[in-house]
């Protein structure tokens, strides 16, 4: 059975030019860059490439790319660093959608004794930029306000957050883990101090990541040792998958068109048949103002993990804002923050295309699609209800345990 994989917000495959481009790193070119030796000194020619490669994927200098081990350090040590460098300031503004790696960095530093701000958004998954505005103070040390969020798409106005920011003197850091590659970001037309990507979400393998830091911007290292990446990191470096990174950054420059044209028209495609071929669906998020590659559909009254389930055994992966088999758990956090009512919540499925996907693909979806949903319907309590006009069930007003879409 073909895999038809639309899960490319979790990961995506390795380029196969970038697997060319790393293996004579691991063989003959294996030298450590901060050796004395021409043959170690040879390796850190291919790492000034890719720092190059990576910095122009985003219109920034070269020397303020950091690598790191992968997005969520990036996050950590964008986060930390400035905290460090701020030692009086105690307090952080984030948004209630941000991915773990951003808000559970929160949650570690309230229980710190910082004051933490979480922005909420509206039932598009829209910041209110007054809000945020409000929240700024004195105290506040950083803001940290996500690009595009990873399950819905949605993209957060960063250049306009940058420069209310900068106004207010206080240092700004997104995670664009998900944005870089899929849409065109250029830091030098805006005021963003920080940003997090992470290689694995644009064709180059996973553990590898990297940290834009704006020249002049206060940063102290969060992974102490070494000397190495201009004394932003300590840790030798990965030397293959930096390499890789390089590349993948370089491919995804040249593929933004294709990301933006092709692949949002697919996922377009989908998006569209599926809500005139199903009743009860709804499009979670702006759907304007969204990453090409992204939608988030809700399929009323059943469950995201069944459906995941049979999609599955038709050989196609997605993924679920909702994992309540048990009956106790929430729906994602994203949706929730929205207001997504749970009879809609729960039955969520993120469908995330890239680059190596083609119309049959989507078309294999949109032709399973009708049959999977009215399957489980038929077997549904909570549809038969629906349909009888009857009030909702318990089991659509939610636990209390959380759920996060991985990726
Ligand atoms: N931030 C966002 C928005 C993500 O989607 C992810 C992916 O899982 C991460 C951070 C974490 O990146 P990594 O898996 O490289 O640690």
């Amino acid at each position: 059975m073909k895999t038809v994989y639309l899960d490319n917000n979790a990961t995506t495959r390795t380029a196969p030019e970038v697997v060319d481009a790393m293996l004579p790193f691991f063989s003959d070119l294996y030298g450590n860059a901060s050796s004395m030796h021409r043959f170690g000194g040879q390796v850190g020619r291919h790492l000034a490439r890719a720092r190059e490669q990576v910095a122009a994927l985003i219109g920034a200098h070269p020397a303020e790319i950091v690598f790191t081990s992968c997005g969520t350090e990036s996050n950590n040590a964008a986060i930390m660093g400035t905290l460090y460098s701020y030692p009086a300031k105690r307090h952080i503004v984030t948004c209630r959608t941000e991915h773990p790696a951003v808000m559970n960095v929160g949650h570690h530093l309230q229980s710190r004794g910082y004051r933490v701000t979480e922005l909420g958004v509206d039932g598009k998954g829209n910041l209110d930029l007054e809000e945020l505005r409000a929240a700024l103070c004195d105290d506040t040390a950083l803001v940290s306000i996500m690009a595009a969020n990873n399950e819905t798409g949605v993209l957060f106005p960063v250049d306009r957050i940058a420069a209310i920011t900068r106004e207010r003197g206080i240092p700004f850091h997104t995670d664009a883990v998900q944005a870089v590659g899929k849409i065109p970001l250029n830091m030098a037309g805006n005021a963003i101090d920080l940003l997090s990507l992470s290689g694995h979400k644009l064709h180059a393998p996973k553990g590898i990541g990297a940290l834009y830091i704006r020249k002049g911007t206060r940063f102290s290292p969060y992974m102490i040792g070494g000397h190495q990446e201009g004394g932003r990191r300590g840790g030798t470096e990965n030397v293959p998958y930096i390499v890789g990174l390089g590349r993948a950054a370089e491919l995804a420059a040249d593929r933004l068109e294709d990301e933006n044209t092709r692949v949002k028209e697919l996922r377009d495609r989908l998006e569209n048949q599926l809500l005139a071929r199903i009743p009860n669906t709804l499009v979670n998020g702006n759907r304007e103002r969204r990453l090409p590659n992204t939608t988030n559909l809700s399929f009323e009254y059943i469950e995201g993990e069944s459906i995941l389930m049979l999609l599955d055994e038709e050989g196609i992966c997605a993924s679920s804002g909702s994992a309540c088999t048990s009956g106790s758990l929430q729906p994602s956090h994203v949706l929730r923050a929205m207001g997504v009512p749970f009879t809609a919540a729960h039955g969520s499925v993120r469908f995330s295309l890239s680059i190596y996907n083609d119309v049959a693909d989507v078309d294999h979806v949109i032709h399973v699609m009708p049959s999977i949903i009215e399957r489980i319907r038929d077997m549904s309590p909570f549809w038969k209800d629906f349909q009888a006009g009857k009030p909702m069930s318990s089991f659509f007003t939610g636990g209390d345990a959380e759920h996060h879409l991985h990726g």
